[in-house]
This record gives structure tokens, C-alpha cells and sequence, in this order.
């Protein structure tokens, strides 16, 4: 399943920001997603408390940020593509420029998985 290892490389990634900065537990983690991914929010969140159980990261709160897809060509477009009449597929296989119908342009976002934020509270011994 893409969302469990999805999951699985977002909480390595937080843990060991966590244990770097001796937290005691992590917050909430703000995660940017591009749409293209085409990762489902709500099943990487159910894999990721699934992957988290038992450990810093154990009540975090996963919040995906969604990242549209963007798109830069050789006519001097760059910027949103529209997403809402297409599906996931069509999306990736019939990607075109907006402006000038180029079937190549370049994908400047919409594949990203970012750690973007990670609230965490430190052990202060006080
Ligand atoms: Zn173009």
C-alpha cells in the first residue's frame, strides 16, 4: 500500500527531528501533499497513527496540506493547471499547457510529500 510507506517515511523523518530536539512528544506535524500523488489523506493519516502507535509520535496530528499541480512550458506559461474536470488519470496522462495545448510541459509541483512543521513539546526538567 503507497500510503503505508508514505506514512512510514514521514514518521521516520519526524522521529528523528524529535529525538534530535529531546522532545517529549510530537504535536502535530504539518505535511504538504501534492495532489498528484494521488495518496488519500484519510488512509495515509489512519497508516500513519497506525506506524506512530506506541512511540513520540503516538497523538500527532497529522495535518496534510493539499499542493496543486503547477506546471511551467516553453510558451512562458507558468502556474495552475485545471484539475476539477479531469480526472486522476487524464491528469497524468494527458498533462497539457493551458495556454498553448503543449502535451510536455514541465510539473513544477503537485508530486511533492514535504515535512513542512513539526510542533513538538520539550522536556524541560522544570
Ligand atoms: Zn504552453
Amino acid at each position: 500500500m503507497h500510503e503505508y510507506s508514505v506514512a512510514m517515511g514521514v514518521y521516520e523523518v519526524v522521529l528523528n527531528v524529535a529525538l534530535k530536539n529531546n522532545a517529549a512528544r510530537v504535536i502535530s506535524v504539518d505535511l504538504e501533499l501534492g495532489e498528484l500523488t494521488h495518496i488519500n489523506p484519510v488512509q495515509l493519516s489512519f497508516c500513519f497513527e497506525a506506524v506512530a502507535k506506541g512511540s513520540l509520535l503516538e497523538r500527532t496530528d497529522l495535518n496534510v496540506i493539499k499542493v496543486a499541480p503547477e506546471i511551467r512550458c516553453k510558451c512562458g506559461y507558468e502556474g495552475s493547471i485545471n484539475t476539477e474536470q479531469q480526472t486522476f488519470y487524464d491528469l497524468i496522462l494527458n498533462l497539457r499547457c493551458p495556454k498553448c495545448g503543449n502535451p510536455a510541459p514541465e510539473l513544477t509541483s503537485g508530486r511533492e510529500i514535504n515535512v513542512r512543521d513539526i510542533k513538538m513539546e520539550v522536556d524541560g526538567n522544570a
